[in-house]
């Protein structure tokens, strides 16, 4: 379905990202990964994906760096001489209320959340609009529009993340450029195991019993969302029923967001 087409998957050692990345390749895409991890994880990453068939490469950027966010998708371009697919997905989260929340650890949330973002399509543009096709992704979260507690900087980079979706797209619209969010709910990945294991803790209860008692909170289905259910979501923006839409969301949230 996406024969041949070049995807740049960001923050694709782990979790979401890695199902996305391994999405696209069964698709068809070649992928250029990314993200932070242990050699090992990069290395189980890089095979994973390649299973699939198709390139693959990986790319050590830092998101945090504009320059080598800037140097990834130059990289990208080299190596297999376009991006046709941008999917930044790449995240951190810190939960502390406003007033305890370490400046440090806002910076780089907006950095890594939101402005990576901005600086990956604002180098990867040119080449699209000059081929006159590309697919942007961008992964948000419910929390881009809605708000939880604690969650001030990630609350603040996912909504910013949605207003920049928009704008992108109303500026390339007459293009065959599209670019749209993906806003999940929960999903049990490291990042949120994290939270329940922080929750644990705290409550002096089992991790089972964290488990239920987030989504019991948020997830009405008070199932996670499964990162190949992202995946999916990806991969339909990517394909041909999706070509005239652009500045949008797609939820998966078991129900977050409708109550
Ligand atoms: P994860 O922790 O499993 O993966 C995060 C990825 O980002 C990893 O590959 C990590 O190496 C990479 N990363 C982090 N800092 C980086 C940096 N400075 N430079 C390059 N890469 C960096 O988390 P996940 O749950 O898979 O999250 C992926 C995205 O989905 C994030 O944007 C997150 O906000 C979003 N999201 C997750 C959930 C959820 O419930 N898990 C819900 C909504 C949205």
């Amino acid at each position: 379905m996406l024969k041949e087409k070049v995807a740049l998957v960001t923050g694709s050692t782990s979790g979401i990202g890695l199902a996305v990345a391994e999405g696209l390749a069964r698709a068809g895409c070649q992928v250029m990964l990314n993200g932070l991890g242990s050699p090992e994880q990069i290395t189980q990453a890089r095979e994973q994906v390649a299973a699939h068939g198709g390139e693959v490469d990986y790319s050590d950027a830092d998101l945090s760096e504009t320059a080598q966010v800037e140097a990834m998708v130059a990289a990208t371009e080299q190596r297999f001489g376009r991006i046709d697919i941008l999917v930044n997905n790449a995240g951190i989260q810190h939960v502390a209320r406003v007033e305890a929340f370490p400046a440090a650890k806002w910076d780089a949330i907006i950095a890594i959340n939101l402005s990576a973002a901005f600086h990956a399509m604002r180098v990867a543009l040119p080449g699209m609009q000059a081929r006159g096709h590309g697919r942007i992704i961008n992964i948000a979260s419910v929390h881009g529009l809605v708000a939880s507690d604690s969650k001030s900087a990630y609350v603040a980079a996912k909504h910013g993340i949605i207003g920049l979706t928009k704008v992108v797209a109303l500026e390339n619209a007459e293009a065959d450029i599209t670019c749209n969010a993906v806003c999940p709910g929960w999903v049990l990945t490291p990042l949120v195991q994290k939270q329940i294991d922080d929750r644990a803790a705290r409550e002096g209860i089992p991790v089972k019993e964290a488990e239920r008692a987030l989504l019991a909170e948020k997830q009405p289905s008070l199932r996670f969302t499964r990162p190949e259910d992202i995946a999916d979501a990806v991969r339909f923006l990517c394909g041909p029923g999706a070509g005239n839409m652009t500045g949008t969301t797609i939820t998966l949230d078991g129900g977050w967001t409708a109550r």
